[in-house]
């Protein structure tokens, strides 16, 4: 991260409504890249959502999505102060000061590209980078439900599953850049399934989006009465909108396959109260948009489960204040507030490869 200059912390007098100084976040994930303009308190005064360049080699895939940035950037009316700078999010993980791209399995292209330097060189302006869950734990904590809470932890549910922490208004980053690869700790010693990392019953295997499909299709192959059944008849893999649609329509499967990844992630959630003791629990997500059918039975299995004393701490487990674009936001303010969380501390090779 560049610049120092002189800024006090959000939630101070010093954010302006917007008039000054905005940042741009742009959150570039596998398929969609999510571009917003940010004020000092959080707020987006614009935003575009427009596709992931997905063919070209490296150089060519940064070189498309900086002339995004620039088109998003110039587009729009024109701005009493220009825009700061620009914070990047990445689903992967980014090591050393030249933010070499490691572990980037679904945007191949970017493997072990140095983004700095060709990021610097076509945008200008400062800079920021963060990991995609700790961009948005980022942005709870300054301009979310995470606002003056010491201890803040966020779990995105997607694709994959991930947490953020922040202890003490320090966000935890000691492997990889982040609190460690969370999604898969072990939770059905049952079930068993396979997971994409190896290992069998892990948390992602059975409440991600992925997951949450996944045993929509093991169901239906045993033969359970779904109407679900007909995608797989017709060729199709089952999504969890798919299941999250059948189970709004009743269907008792879909149903049992929500209670079983919401039961999953109370037993997740009531370990990691037990290791991070957090004051906050904040979801975010896409696999959140179906979170009516689901949060009631996550809160009541970790209550279920946890320890009372731990629990006694914890004043909620809510849903993230910026369901779209939290990621996004938190890099922006990454420029706008620099130094307030990463402190230079992109991991170095060793760190990366603990
Ligand atoms: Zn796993």
């Amino acid at each position: 991260m560049t610049g120092s200059v002189g800024c006090a912390p959000p939630g101070s007098t010093n954010g302006n409504g917007g008039s000054a100084e905005p940042a741009i976040g742009v959150d570039i994930g596998a398929s969609r890249l999510k571009l917003a303009l940010v004020d000092r308190t959080g707020a987006v005064l614009r935003s575009r959502v427009c596709p992931t360049p997905q063919t070209g080699t490296g150089p060519e895939v940064v070189d498309e999505i900086c002339s995004a940035i620039l088109a998003f950037r110039d587009d729009g009316p024109a701005l009493a102060v220009a825009p700061r700078g620009t914070g990047i999010v990445v689903p992967h993980f980014s090591e050393g000061p030249d933010w070499t791209q490691r572990w980037a399995n679904n945007m191949g292209a970017l493997e072990g590209i140095a983004l700095r330097p060709l990021l610097t060189k076509r945008l200008g302006g400062e800079l920021a980078i963060a990991n995609d869950v700790s961009a948005a734990t980022m942005a709870e904590h300054m301009f979310g439900l995470g606002r003056g809470v010491d201890r803040l932890l966020l779990m995105a549910i997607g694709t994959g599953i991930s947490i953020g922490v922040i202890v003490d208004g320090e966000l935890l980053q000691y492997t990889w850049g982040t609190a460690g690869d969370t999604g898969h700790i072990v939770v059905d010693i049952e079930g068993m399934h396979e997971c994409t990392c190896g290992a069998r019953g892990c948390l992602e295997t059975v409440a991600s989006g992925t997951g949450i499909g996944r045993a929509a299709v093991r169901a239906a192959l045993r033969g359970e009465t779904t109407a679900l059944a007909a995608i797989l008849e017709a060729g199709r893999d089952i999504s969890a909108a798919d299941v999250a649609e059948a189970a709004r329509q009743g269907d008792p499967m879909a149903r049992a396959v929500f209670d079983r990844a919401a039961f999953f992630l109370g037993v997740a959630l009531a370990s990691f109260v037990q290791v991070f003791c957090p004051q906050l629990v904040v979801l975010a997500g896409g696999v959140t948009a179906s979170s009516d059918l689901w949060l009631e039975r996550l809160r009541q299995s970790l209550h279920e489960i946890g320890s009372p004393a731990r629990l006694s701490k914890l004043q909620g487990v809510e849903l993230s204040a910026f369901p779209h674009m939290g990621a996004a936001i938190g890099s922006a303010g990454l420029v706008l507030y620099p130094g307030l969380y990463l402190r230079d501390r992109i991991p170095t090779e060793s760190q990366v490869d603990q």
